[in-house]
């Protein structure tokens, strides 16, 4: 395994870098301000990923990029769409994790699309901004709960359920609803729908204010009677007891090690702004001491580095992993735990050594502390991260250990 950046996707890295700069930090605190304010800046953006995609023989990069390659044979030299879209992904959201959240085409459902369809869907679907609705009032952590219908009539499903908390949900031009073919069978009659935007019978109920990533649009969706073609059924419709969640838990492999990826973004932001502003005030983090010489503001930053650094290195393992077709359920929760956590930390713990810069909204280090909450919560919280890391090392299934 290669631990530096290939150099094929160097490019990748700085493009995304120039955009965060560029085109994310100017307009970061507007849209923070502006909640549910579309950001038209980013229209523009998403044409020129598009551009950039369709010309990149490696898979390119983005969440309409993401899968789960099969396994080679001298497997382990393949950088591919996941490794780009977690480096990529690095870096835009070091700019803003809301904005990131926010580029039209790149959304939770393009990954699902992604991982799931037949050619025939990802063909139909191409160029479509997907957001994914998976939770309920009555189901967030526990997805196996949802209850969400979908009935057959004829060439239709009839789908009835609310769904909340959907990022894009609001801009998105498809959602990929998932929703049970029989309650009575457990996870195994859970599909995912393509729904089209302006469907009679879905209802936009209303969008949320949040703490942070507040660039990023969150909707509540009811479906009533809602009719849906058969032929936007994500992948197979049968229903095989065997298989389970199958296909569609896929998706989180390939994403989780992307939010771990934010992440990273996120907490690297800080750190850096913290060690500028300390700077400023004569505390020199130049690595010329040891720990225990070291200043405690310094140590702090040493340590948080370090932190950072662990969770960079699970990342990109996660990512490596998928690339190269070799199952990585375990490494991409165990990538978004400590990713999660450590940026969670640091992005507080920044603030604190800031002290009233990091409080103000003269500098964005507690707008990025707001930002970082979610990245330990949403494609799955800490604690789920730990069961599922749990089952896969003792090699318990979802039933023996919940
Ligand atoms: C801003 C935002 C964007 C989101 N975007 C999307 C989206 O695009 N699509 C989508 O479908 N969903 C989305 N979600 C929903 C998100 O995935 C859920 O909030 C998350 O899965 C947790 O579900 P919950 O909020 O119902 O919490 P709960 O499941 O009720 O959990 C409450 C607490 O109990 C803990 N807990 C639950 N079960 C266990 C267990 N077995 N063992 C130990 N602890 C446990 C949890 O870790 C948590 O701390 C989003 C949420 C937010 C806030």
């Amino acid at each position: 395994m290669q631990l530096e950046i290939p150099r094929k996707l160097s490019s990748l890295v700085e493009q995304a870098h120039l955009v965060a700069t560029e085109v994310f930090r100017p307009i970061s605190r507007k849209y923070d301000r502006a909640e549910h304010e579309y950001p038209i800046e980013l229209d523009m953006l998403a044409s020129v990923m598009d551009g950039m995609n369709e010309g990149d023989s490696s898979g390119g990069a983005g969440a309409a990029q993401l899968k789960q390659e099969r396994a080679i044979k001298g497997a382990g030299v393949r950088n591919g769409s996941n490794m780009a879209t977690v480096l990529g992904l690095t870096e835009l959201c070091w700019g803003d994790v809301g904005l990131a959240l926010t580029i039209p085409r790149q959304g939770l459902g393009n990954a699902a699309i992604a991982a799931v369809a037949t050619e025939e869907q990802r063909h139909r679907f191409k160029g479509r901004w997907a957001a994914m609705a998976i939770t309920e009032p009555a189901a967030g952590s526990d997805s196996a709960n949802i209850r969400t219908t979908a009935v057959r009539d004829g060439d239709h499903y009839i789908l009835n359920g609310e769904k909340i908390f959907i990022t894009a949900g609001g801009r998105a031009d498809v959602i990929v609803v998932w929703a049970t073919l029989d309650p009575a069978l457990g996870r195994a009659a859970i599909k995912s729908f393509i729904v089209e935007k302006g469907t009679p019978g879905m209802h936009l109920v209303r969008l949320d204010h949040k703490l942070g990533i507040r660039a990023s649009d969150t909707a509540t969706i009811m479906f009533t009677d809602c009719r849906v073609a058969k032929e936007n059924l994500l992948g197979n419709p049968d229903i095989d007891a065997k298989q389970g969640f199958g296909g569609v838990m896929q998706t989180f492999d390939n994403t989780r090690p992307v939010v771990a990826a934010m992440a990273l973004g996120v907490g690297r932001a800080s750190l850096e702004r913290t060690r500028e502003l300390l700077r400023q005030r004569g505390i020199l983090s130049g690595y010329e001491r040891s720990l225990f010489g070291s200043t405690a503001a310094e140590a702090e930053l040493y340590r948080m580095e370090a932190e950072l650094e662990s969770a960079r290195l699970l990342t990109i393992k996660a990512a490596w992993l998928a690339d190269n077709g070799i199952p990585n359920s375990k490494e991409a929760s165990m990538a978004k735990a400590k990713a999660g956590r450590a940026a969670n930390f640091i992005t507080l713990r920044c603030l604190q050594l800031c002290a009233a810069s990091g409080v103000t909204e003269t500098e964005l280090l507690e707008k990025w502390a707001r930002d970082s909450k979610i990245l330990d919560i949403f494609e799955g919280t800490q604690q789920i991260q730990l069961l599922i890391i749990a089952r896969r090392l003792l090699g318990k299934s979802s039933q023996e250990l919940r």
